[in-house]
C-alpha cells in the first residue's frame, strides 16, 4: 500500500547529498512536476491543459493533421505559458549539480526549455521542444521567437502551410536521437534523481525502469508516493522540488568542502 508513512523525514535530504556525494555519473530525469512552480499547471492536473482540452480531440498527431486550427487553440495557450515561465529554484538546483561536477546530464519529459534557461548544458529533451517549430508541408524549421502567435495558427514562411511546434504528440515516435541518448545514459548512470514525475507514459518508464536494472539508485523527488514508489525507486522525498533541490545542493557543498 501506497501512503504517506513512505514518504521519508526532511533528513532524507542530507541522506541524497551523501548519496550524490559518492557516485560519479548521476544524472536527472524530470517531468511536469519540476515546473509547476514556474507557472506552468501539469497537463494531467485539476488546472492543466488536459482538463479543458481532451487528449484524444487535441493531442494526438492525427488530431493536429485532420484540424490544424482547432489543435493551435490549445497550442497557443500552452506557448503562452511557456513563453512567461521562468525557471525555478528547482532548475537552478539541478545547472548548479551539473557545475558543481555530480550531474552529468537531465532528460526531461517538458518541452518548455526552462533547465536551458536555468544553465543546465547536457538537457536531452524526451518529448521535443516547444522553442521550434517546423512546416508540416515542407519542412522548413524556425525558432518560436520568429513566430507571431497573434494570427492563429502559425503559417510557414517559405510555402504558407500549417507550422507545428517540435513537441512530441501522441501517436508520434520519441525522436531517435534522444531516446538513444537517454537509455544510453540510463544504462550506464549510478543515480537517478527522478523529479516530479511518475514516469507513468510508455516509453519515458523505460529509463528509470532501465537505470534500476543496470543497477543505479534511484531516488525520487514528488509532492506524494507514485507507482514507483519503492517498486523502482529506493526512496522518495515527499516535498515541492523548488524547496528541495535548493537544500539539495548545499548539503551536497557542504560534503564537498568539508574534505
Ligand atoms: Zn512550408
Amino acid at each position: 500500500m501506497i501512503g504517506e508513512s513512505e514518504c521519508m523525514e526532511t533528513d532524507s535530504v542530507q541522506r541524497a547529498a551523501e548519496d550524490l556525494f559518492s557516485v560519479q555519473n548521476a544524472i536527472a530525469f524530470t517531468g511536469a512536476g519540476i515546473s509547476v512552480e514556474s507557472g506552468i499547471p501539469d497537463f494531467r492536473s485539476a488546472t492543466g491543459l488536459w482538463s479543458r482540452y481532451s487528449p484524444d480531440e487535441y493531442g494526438t498527431i492525427d488530431a493536429f493533421r485532420a484540424d490544424p486550427i482547432k489543435v493551435w487553440k490549445m497550442l497557443g495557450e500552452m506557448m503562452a505559458l511557456v513563453i512567461q515561465a521562468q525557471p525555478n529554484p528547482a532548475h537552478v538546483g539541478l545547472a548548479d549539480l551539473e557545475k558543481m561536477g555530480k550531474l552529468q546530464t537531465v532528460i526531461t519529459q517538458n518541452v518548455d526549455g526552462l533547465h536551458q534557461a536555468a544553465g543546465s548544458q547536457n538537457v536531452i529533451e524526451y518529448h521535443g521542444s516547444s522553442a521550434t517549430l517546423s512546416c508540416i508541408a515542407c519542412g522548413h524549421g524556425i525558432s518560436a521567437e520568429e513566430v507571431s502567435m497573434d494570427n492563429l495558427p502559425p503559417k510557414c514562411p517559405e510555402c504558407g502551410s500549417v507550422l507545428k511546434p517540435n513537441v512530441v504528440f501522441f501517436g508520434e515516435p520519441i525522436p531517435f536521437d534522444a531516446h538513444s541518448r537517454a537509455m544510453e545514459a540510463a544504462r550506464t548512470c549510478d543515480l537517478v534523481l527522478v523529479i516530479g514525475t511518475s514516469a507513468m507514459v510508455y516509453p519515458a518508464v523505460d529509463i528509470p525502469v532501465t537505470a534500476k536494472a543496470s543497477g543505479a539508485k534511484i531516488i525520487e523527488m514528488n509532492l506524494e508516493p507514485t507507482p514507483l514508489t519503492n517498486r523502482v525507486s529506493d526512496y522518495i522525498i515527499c516535498g515541492r522540488s523548488g524547496e528541495v533541490l535548493p537544500r539539495l545542493v548545499e548539503n551536497l557543498k557542504h560534503l564537498m568542502n568539508r574534505d
